[in-house]
C-alpha cells in the first residue's frame, strides 16, 4: 500500500503501455504495462488498434491504483508520454476510420521519395525538423490520400495516439508541440502548423488538432474514464512530448549540450539544445521538448538487434553453453569478443542489416564485413559486429556535432548498456567520457518530471538529475581512441563507395533474386 502523494507518468509506447507510479524525488513505488500487438495486414504496413490502446491508458492505471491501493487524493498529477509519428483519421463523430499508422509503417517509401526529389523535401525538413521518411505523418497522409481518397476526403480529423486518448478522455482535439514537431506538418519557428505542407496536403488547419505546449494542464476528464482510472475527474494531466525526447530528460541529459545515447533493439542520440536547429544535409532530426528546449538527434536502425541476429542465427554454440552455466548468452557473446584486439584484427562491419535512418537515411544500404581473412575466427566476427553498431552512433553523434556543436556530456541506456566492455568500446570510439545512470522508465519519468514542472513544484527539469545515481563511468582510453579513428574513417570512406551498389543489392532481392 502506497501512502504519499504520488505522480503518476504513463507511457503509451510501441509494445505496451505503462503506468509508472512515482513518489519524492522520482522514485518508482509500482508500475503496470498492457501489451497490445502490431498489426501488419500487408508486407511494410504496421498499425495498431487505437481502442485497444486506449483501453491500455484506461486498464494500465485502473490496474496499479488498485493493486497498490493508491486514493485518487493522492495523486498530484498524471504526465503524458506517446510513441512519435502515429497517425489515424477519425469521422466527424470521432470514431477511427483507419487505424493507427505507427512510426513503424513503411508503405509510404514511393511518396516520402517523391517528396524528396520533385517537391522540395530538404526545404520542408529545414522547416518542420522531421526528415522525410515513411516513418513520419506527411508521406503516410500523402499515401492515404491517394490511395484511398474517399477515406481522405471523409476524415474530419487527423490524429496521433495521443491525441486520440485525449479526446476520448476529454472530447477535446488536442496536441502538444513536440508530437506535432514529430509529424512533418510542424513549423519549428512559428511552434505552429506549417501552412504550404497542409495545402500541398489538401487539409485545412481545422482538420488537426489544436496545439499546446508540452507544461499544458488538462482538467475534467470525463468521469467514467476518471472512475476507471481511480484517480479524481479533477486530477491535472499534464500533456507532456514525445517517448523519445522525455527520455533524455529521464536519463539527466537536460541541459543544452547534454546528450543521451540509447541502444536497445535500434538506437539514438539526441541531445538538448536551445533553440530548433536542423542540419543543412538534412542528417538529424529536431523535436520540441518543452517551452526554450528542442532535442537534436538522430535514430539507427542497427543497434542491439544485431547482437540478438548473431545470438540468434549463429549462436546456437553460445546458447547452449550459457544455458549450462546459467549466463545470459550475450553475456557470453561479449566475453569472446573481449579477447579481440581493437579493429578485430583488420575486420570492419557495416551493419545495415535493417537498412539505415541517420546519418544516411538510405533503405537500401546492407550490411558488409570489410577485410575477411581466414584468421578470423568467430570472436572477431562478433566484435567487429559490436564495433560496427558502435560506428553507426558515432556517425550520428559526428553529424549531431555538426548541427549543434560539441556535447558536453553523454549519458548512455538500454540493453547494450547492460555490458561493460560494449559502453567502454562506445567510450573509446567516441573519444569521450560516458555516465550510465541508473534509470527505469526513462520515458515514464521524463513525463513525470514534466508534470511536476507545470504544476509549478520542480522549479527546473535539471532537478531531475540529482534524482538518480550513476551506476558507472567511462574514460575513453587514448590508444584505441587513435585507432578507431583511423578505422572509422574507413567505414565512412567504405559506406560512400558502396553507396550504389547497395542499391543493386537492394532492387535484386526484391525481385525475389
Ligand atoms: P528494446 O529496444 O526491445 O527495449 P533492450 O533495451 O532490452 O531492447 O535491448 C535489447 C538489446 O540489448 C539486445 O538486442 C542486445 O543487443 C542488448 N543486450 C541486452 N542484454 C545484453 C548484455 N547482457 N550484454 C550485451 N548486450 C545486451
Amino acid at each position: 500500500m502506497i501512502h504519499e502523494q504520488v505522480i503518476i507518468g504513463i507511457d503509451i509506447g510501441t509494445t505496451s503501455t505503462k503506468a509508472v507510479v512515482f513518489g519524492e524525488c522520482g522514485r518508482v513505488l509500482a508500475s503496470y504495462a498492457v501489451d497490445y500487438p502490431i498489426i501488419q495486414p500487408h508486407p511494410g504496413f504496421a498499425e495498431q488498434d487505437p481502442e485497444e490502446l486506449f483501453a491500455a491508458v484506461i486498464q494500465a492505471v485502473g490496474a496499479v491504483t488498485i493493486r497498490h491501493r493508491i486514493r485518487p487524493e493522492q495523486v498530484k498529477a498524471i504526465g503524458l508520454s506517446a510513441a512519435m509519428h502515429s497517425i489515424m483519421a477519425l469521422d466527424e463523430s470521432g470514431r477511427p476510420l483507419t487505424r493507427l499508422l505507427i512510426w513503424a509503417d513503411n508503405r509510404s517509401v514511393a511518396q516520402a521519395e517523391r517528396l524528396l526529389k520533385e517537391n522540395d523535401g530538404l526545404d520542408i525538413y529545414r522547416r518542420t525538423g522531421t526528415p522525410i521518411h515513411p516513418m513520419s505523418p506527411l508521406p503516410k497522409l500523402l499515401w492515404l490520400k491517394e490511395k484511398q481518397p474517399d477515406v481522405f476526403r471523409q476524415a474530419r480529423w487527423f490524429v496521433s495516439v495521443k491525441d486520440y486518448v485525449l479526446y476520448r478522455l476529454y472530447g477535446d482535439y488536442i496536441a502538444d508541440h513536440s508530437l506535432a514537431s514529430a509529424t512533418g506538418l510542424f513549423r519549428l519557428d512559428t511552434l505552429d502548423w506549417d501552412e504550404d505542407v497542409l495545402s500541398f496536403l489538401g487539409i485545412s488547419r481545422e482538420r488537426l488538432p489544436r496545439l499546446v505546449p508540452a507544461t499544458y494542464v488538462l482538467q475534467g476528464m470525463k468521469k467514467e474514464w476518471a472512475d476507471k482510472m481511480g484517480v479524481s475527474a479533477d486530477v491535472p494531466v499534464v500533456i507532456g512530448a514525445s517517448d523519445g525526447v522525455l527520455a533524455n530528460i529521464g536519463v539527466g541529459a537536460v541541459l543544452p549540450g547534454e546528450a543521451a545515447i540509447t541502444i536497445g533493439t535500434s538506437g539514438a542520440v539526441r541531445t538538448i539544445a536551445a533553440a530548433p536547429t536542423t542540419d543543412e544535409k538534412g542528417r538529424t532530426f529536431c523535436y520540441a521538448l518543452t517551452p526554450g528546449y528542442w532535442v537534436v538527434g538522430g535514430p539507427t536502425n542497427n543497434g542491439g538487434i544485431l547482437l540478438r541476429w548473431l545470438r540468434d542465427e549463429f549462436g546456437a554454440q553460445e546458447r547452449e553453453v550459457a544455458k549450462k552455466l546459467g549466463i545470459d548468452p550475450y553475456d557470453l557473446l561479449t566475453k569472446y569478443a573481449e579477447r579481440v584486439a581493437p579493429g578485430a584484427e583488420g575486420l570492419v562491419f557495416l551493419p545495415f542489416l535493417s537498412g539505415e535512418r541517420a546519418p544516411y537515411w538510405n533503405a537500401n544500404a546492407r550490411g558488409t564485413f570489410f577485410g575477411l581473412g581466414l584468421h578470423h575466427r568467430r570472436e572477431h566476427l562478433i566484435r567487429a559486429v559490436m564495433e560496427g553498431v558502435c560506428f553507426s552512433i558515432v556517425s550520428v553523434a559526428l553529424a549531431i556535432r555538426d548541427v549543434t556543436g560539441p556535447m558536453t556530456e553523454i549519458r548512455v541506456s538500454g540493453g547494450f548498456a547492460k555490458s561493460p566492455f560494449w559502453r567502454q568500446m562506445l567510450s573509446d570510439m567516441l573519444g569521450k567520457p560516458l555516465i550510465v545512470p541508473q534509470t527505469h522508465e526513462a520515458s515514464a519519468l521524463g513525463a513525470a518530471a514534466v508534470a511536476l514542472h507545470a504544476l509549478g513544484e520542480l522549479p527546473s527539469l535539471e532537478m531531475v538529475k540529482t534524482w538518480m545515481d550513476t551506476t558507472a563511468r567511462h574514460e575513453p582510453k587514448e590508444e584505441h581512441t587513435l585507432i578507431y579513428a583511423e578505422l572509422f574513417d574507413l567505414y565512412s570512406r567504405l559506406y560512400e563507395r558502396l553507396k550504389e551498389e547497395f542499391d543493386i543489392i537492394a532492387a535484386f532481392q526484391r525481385q525475389g533474386g
